[in-house]
This record gives structure tokens, C-alpha cells and sequence, in this order.
């Protein structure tokens, strides 16, 4: 028999997005503290990786472990880390750095023994600019005047909104796009989906066969993807069936779950590919651009539909993971100039059909 491993013993360390797949705000995604309390019973170590860069690991941690997720700072890794770690690699030791943002990175500057300044006239030999919700103009300002003058330019992170619980707001960059507008410069970006957050991630956990987990295809998979690491998508976040399903070949996760418990389930039961289409009882077929996803009952062949019917029984992951693999292929074949590009209405007609399950409401 061949043996069935969970995800906990393929891989040491599931580097962890937060916000979707942890938390949302100031609740625990659904399962998520047990299945993490699973996880590290089963001898994988947790990393706790985010982009926001407002707050440092110890008050990262406090949150966790408030809201039912036991976590040391130690486990957290943020983008203001990754950015500090890039300054201090091209910065004389004690150099001053303008902060655009909070405590965050104050503190991750210090621990890479570069100094916080305030002022561009205090001296600064670099900018370092990431979220937090008191910058404000003055602020802003400065690190215009900064960045103008030609100094060093770091990002923690690009992502326009920040959720909260009233809807999304202006994340990081928007405002790095004020001083980007205002300059005309371009800053050098830390965070997912850029290599220095998981090499941050990388040497602070130890990871030897990492896994990311995250709920976003244009910054946790799609980083992972340019790492070379293998990738859970939980759909417990902003990603819709649809946007897997019609993801192109640089946004495509190795695994996809409903939600971390996903992490005690084997390779075999997650995984998504181009090509495999027949999963569990679930067979996806492309056609002439068109997806039709069917159930195949014990004992007979899928039966046959016509263009845009579909069987209507419940699916879930089964079936997604079957669309993907038919899409997925009929993509790739169409880019290289082979068949038709797969239309859309016809993917979101086929995943309805098999009320393949949606990503939950958010409260934003
Ligand atoms: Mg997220």
C-alpha cells in the first residue's frame, strides 16, 4: 500500500498568511485554530506571514493568541522585516532611515540596528515606507522631499487596500503611490509577492520544504510560485472558484482546500494540475472553448451534455479541481496557439451547476 501522508508530513513549516486564512479582523477564520493546533501536534512548525507592516511581531502574536491561535513573535514574519533586512544589506550599520509608517517598522529597522528618523532633514541615507493608519501628509511629505533628493526607496508592500471592519481602505500602496506621483520614482518592494518576503520567511523559520498557504493568487501563490515553493489556496478569502479556475500559469497553486483543515488532508486530495481532469467522481470537459463539468456515477460513464448544460449535483472541491485541470489545459493549449480560449460564462455556467461551493461573504 502506498502510504497517505498529510500535508503536516510533506512539508515542516506552512508559512501562514494571515488575513483570510487565519483571521478576519478581529475573528478566527472558521476551523482555523484547531486545525493549526493540529498541525503543530503533527510536528509541522507554523510561520505566520503578513505584509502589513503597522504592527511588530509581539503585537502580531498577542492578536493571534487572543483570538484562539497560539503563536510566539518569534513565528511572525512581516513585511517591515523584509524591508529592514533589504536596507541593512545596502546600509552601513547606525545609518538613519526615513520611516514613512509606525511602529512596525521602527521596530524592524532597530533590530537591523539602522536608526528611525522622521525628518528628510535629519539625515536619512535611505526612505522605508510601509502601512500603518497614522500616516498621514506631513508624513507623507517628508518622504517626498526624501525621495526626491534621490535616496534609497524601499516599499514593505504594494497592495492598494487594507480590510477593516467598516470596508477596504487605503493600504500601502496607495500611499506609496502619493510619493510615487509626486517623485516620479519607483520604490523597490519588499512584500508578497516579491522574493525578499519569503526569503524573509525562509530565514527566520528554517524551512527546508516550506508550504505557503494563502488566500490570494496575486501575492501569496504568485509568490510562492516565483520561490519555487509549493502552494496552499484556501478559499476562506478574497479568491472566488472563478478566479482559480481562470487563473493563468504564474498564479497557480500546487494545492487548493476549503480551509486549513485542508492541512490534514493528503497531497493527493488538494492537488490541482493542468490536465487532470477526472477527479474523484467529477470529469471536466472542454469544448470548443466551452467547459462542461459532469458527474460520473458508480458504474457508468459520464453522460453526455450539450454545450452550457450541466449535471447539477452538489461539488465542491472534487469538481473544482476537475474544472481547473480542464481549464487550466485548454488554456495553455489556446496560448500556444492550439483550440479556443475558454469562455468565461461558460466556466462561472459549469461551476454553478455543480454549486461548487463560494468563498464565504467577508464582512467587507
Ligand atoms: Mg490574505
Amino acid at each position: 500500500m502506498v502510504a497517505v501522508q498529510p500535508l503536516t508530513q510533506t512539508y515542516d513549516v506552512a508559512l501562514l498568511d494571515l488575513d483570510g486564512v487565519v483571521y478576519i479582523g478581529d475573528h478566527p477564520v472558521a476551523h482555523a485554530p484547531e486545525a493549526l493546533r493540529q498541525a503543530r501536534s503533527a510536528g509541522m512548525r507554523l510561520a505566520f506571514v503578513t505584509n502589513n507592516a503597522s504592527r511588530p511581531p509581539e503585537r502580531v502574536a498577542a492578536h493571534l493568541t487572543e483570538i484562539g491561535v497560539e503563536a510566539r513573535p518569534d513565528e511572525v514574519v512581516t513585511s517591515a522585516q523584509a524591508a529592514a533586512r533589504l536596507l541593512a544589506e545596502q546600509l552601513p550599520s547606525g545609518s538613519k532611515v526615513l520611516v514613512v509608517g509606525g511602529e512596525g517598522l521602527e521596530v524592524a529597522l532597530r533590530e537591523q540596528d539602522l536608526v528611525p528618523v522622521s525628518g528628510a532633514d535629519d539625515g536619512p541615507v535611505a526612505v522605508v515606507q510601509g502601512f500603518s493608519p497614522k500616516v498621514d501628509w506631513p508624513m507623507l511629505a517628508e518622504g517626498t522631499y526624501a525621495v526626491a533628493s534621490g535616496l534609497l526607496w524601499v516599499a514593505t508592500n504594494t497592495d492598494p487596500v487594507v480590510p477593516t471592519d467598516r470596508g477596504r481602505a487605503p493600504g500601502n500602496g496607495t500611499l506609496v503611490d502619493a510619493i510615487r506621483t509626486a517623485t516620479g520614482r519607483e520604490p523597490v518592494v519588499a512584500g508578497k509577492p516579491e522574493p525578499p518576503m519569503h526569503r524573509e520567511s525562509i530565514l527566520r523559520s528554517q524551512a527546508r520544504r516550506p508550504l505557503v498557504v494563502g488566500d490570494r493568487l496575486d501575492t501569496d501563490v504568485e509568490g510562492a510560485n516565483a520561490a519555487g515553493a509549493d502552494s496552499l489556496l484556501v478559499l476562506t478569502g478574497v479568491t472566488d472558484p472563478i478566479d482559480l479556475a481562470l487563473a493563468p500559469r504564474r498564479l497557480r497553486p500546487t494545492y487548493v482546500g476549503r480551509d486549513l483543515r485542508a492541512l490534514q488532508q493528503p497531497a493527493e486530495a488538494l492537488s490541482v494540475r493542468a490536465g487532470e481532469t477526472k477527479v474523484g467522481d467529477w470529469h471536466a470537459v472542454v469544448d470548443g472553448g466551452t467547459l462542461r463539468l459532469a458527474q460520473v456515477t458508480a458504474g457508468s460513464a459520464a453522460e453526455e451534455t450539450g454545450p452550457g448544460e450541466n449535471h447539477a449535483g452538489e461539488g465542491g472541491l472534487d469538481a473544482l479541481r476537475a474544472a481547473c485541470g480542464g481549464v487550466w489545459a485548454a488554456a495553455d493549449a489556446a496560448e500556444e496557439g492550439s483550440g479556443r480560449a475558454v469562455d468565461r460564462a461558460s466556466v462561472q455556467a459549469a461551476l454553478d451547476a455543480a454549486r461548487i461551493t463560494r468563498a464565504p461573504a467577508r464582512p467587507y
